[in-house]
């Protein structure tokens, strides 16, 4: 046998005796072998999937103390009680402890009593604290939440910068381990870069996980959706994401008044009761969280039932990670998002709000279109987020995704894809889909007579249909790839090779029959 398999075993033990767990998932043992073979390691899991044990049982066997830099100081002292009960040997320093206990730390950990600390990132720019991590033996740096390095993820920290500088300076590199749910190509690059990891094995698993039953709903009367979903599922864990604290409170009370236990979360609320509410969500006093994306990092509730998303998030990343807030315990559940135009508007105000420079803001443009691609892809979602986040799957569909689900038949549009194309390669591809669509519906708007578009053969062809079913075919196409969208605010759609095919008539396009709406209401919102 060779040491790393001796190691491996010994990984296993520790797993049984601190934790109880029959075995690692297999995300879990390449990652902790990797740590153990001494090498850097970049781990990519969906939240949920059992990140902690990739560094705590390496910190377990590493000869020296391991690291963690984690940002949320509002957890360290649950991770480290629940350390300390399970009988490792952990402690946090953080700006909640006094000087004295500072010290007694510090002095623990000098002494070789500790095998994890935890503090926040801010602290490893403090002289005192970089001098003392000098004189200990360092096995590891353990970096959760590493994505906030890279100023293309969703939650950029300046103070995840000093992580690099900190560990370049200590007397003997320690091993880096860094983790994240986040696995776009541009923040693993940066994670890479800025954190300086040493040609690192890099682990992407599991943010497929089979349990969750994906779903995209365009069209539905929302308000409604959510008081009949929860009528049928109110009685188990689910969180519902909505964009504003408005929103929130008004679905809050919505939820309220038809009798369910349902609580709420967003910035606008005080401390305490912020804090009361997650707890009461964590013992299931609440059933029904309604929240603003403020609410779940780092919230450990494994039986959460569904993820509703009331309002289409900013990018994939958002998604992903609020999503697999569900279903974290492996028991089949839900994510469902609603989709509707008027979240693109909401998005794009987002984005033209937040003071940015325009490399950022070109990029956070391109991220919405991608989400804006999934809401209305007819491919299997699973396998569009796995492609869209590089994971390696099989290419078969999971079976249980709104798409995968759908048994609303194929229709051909081919017909009303080549008027569109036609009309938008005759306006010269310079105009967005607003006034795509209403050249095809024939509008006589002054815009349309503005350009003479009313002369084009290809005005009203397609009258016999709303300019809000011109927009969703539109949409369709450029999911597809038929179409795309150029960046920046007023994206202008442009033909892509695909569509040229159709022009000519070499390929059909199919689409699914319009969905009559679940809720039978309305579907404005
Ligand atoms: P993350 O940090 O990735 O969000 P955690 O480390 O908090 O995830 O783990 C999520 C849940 O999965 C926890 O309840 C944890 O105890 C459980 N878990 C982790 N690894 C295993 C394992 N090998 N076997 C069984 N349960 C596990
Ligand atoms: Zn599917």
């Amino acid at each position: 046998m060779n040491t790393q398999e001796l190691t491996m075993e010994q990984a296993q033990q520790v797993l049984h005796k601190y934790y109880g767990y029959p075995d690692f998932r297999e995300g879990q043992k390449r990652i902790v072998a990797s740590l153990l073979e001494g090498r850097d390691t970049l781990g990519i899991m969906p939240t949920g999937g059992g990140k902690s044990i990739c560094y705590q049982v390496p910190a377990m066997l590493l000869p020296g103390m391991t690291l963690v830099v984690s940002p949320l100081i509002s957890l360290m002292k649950d991770q480290v009680d629940a350390l300390t009960t399970a009988g490792i040997p952990a402690a946090y320093i953080n700006s909640t402890l006094t000087g004295k206990e500072v010290n007694d730390r510090i002095r623990a950990a000098r002494r070789g009593e500790l095998k994890l600390l935890y503090v926040a990132p801010e602290r490893l720019e403090l002289d005192w604290f970089r001098l003392e991590m000098a004189e200990l033996p360092l096995a590891c740096v353990a970096v959760d939440e590493a994505h906030c390095v890279s100023q293309w993820g969703h939650d950029f920290r300046t103070s995840y910068l000093a992580v690099s500088p900190f560990v370049e300076e200590l007397p003997n590199r320690p091993i880096l381990a860094a983790f994240t749910a986040t696995a776009t190509p541009e923040v693993m690059e940066d994670m890479t870069r800025l954190l300086r990891l040493r040609d690192p094995g890099v682990f992407v698993t599991g943010l497929g996980r089979d349990n969750l039953a994906m779903s995209v709903l365009r069209g539905e009367n929302k308000k409604d959706f959510v008081l009949q979903y929860a009528a049928a599922h109110g009685h188990e864990p689910g969180i519902v994401y909505a964009a504003t604290r408005k929103e929130v409170d008004d679905l809050y009370q919505r939820l309220r008044s038809a009798g369910f236990a349902a609580g709420r979360y967003h910035a606008g609320m005080s401390d305490e009761e912020r804090a009361e509410s997650q707890e009461a969500f964590l013992y299931d006093d609440i059933r029904v969280m309604v929240a603003t994306n403020a609410f779940g990092m780092g919230i450990d509730k494994s039986n959460v039932r569904f993820v509703i998303h009331y309002n289409m998030p900013k990018n994939m990343e958002a998604y992903v990670q609020e999503a697999g807030r569900a279903g974290r315990d492996g028991e089949p559940s839900e994510c469902i998002l609603l989709f509707s135009a008027q979240d693109i508007m909401t998005q794009k105000f987002l984005i033209e709000q937040n003071p940015q420079d325009s490399e950022r803001k070109a990029n956070d443009y391109r991220k919405l279109q991608q989400m804006i691609d999934y809401c209305y892809t007819t491919r299997c979602l699973r396998s569009a987020m796995l492609d869209y986040f590089g994971e390696a799957h099989e290419d078969k569909p999971c079976g249980i995704c709104s798409s995968c689900t759908d048994d609303r038949e194929l229709i051909d549009i081919t017909v009303d894809a080549q008027k569109i194309f036609s009309c938008i390669h005759r306006m010269r591809e310079r105009f967005g889909i607003a006034l795509v669509a209403s050249v095809l519906k024939g509008s006589r708007s002054q815009k349309v007579l503005q350009y003479g578009f009313d002369k084009l053969p290809t005005h009203g062809a397609m009258s016999g249909r709303t300019e809000k079913e011109i927009t969703e075919i539109v949409n369709v196409l450029i999911s597809e790839g038929y179409l795309a969208l150029s960046e920046g605010q007023y994206p202008v759609v442009r033909l892509q090779q695909p569509a040229a095919e159709v022009l000519r008539g070499q390929r059909e396009v199919l689409q699914r029959a319009a969905r009559a709406s679940r809720t039978g209401g309305s579907s404005r919102d």
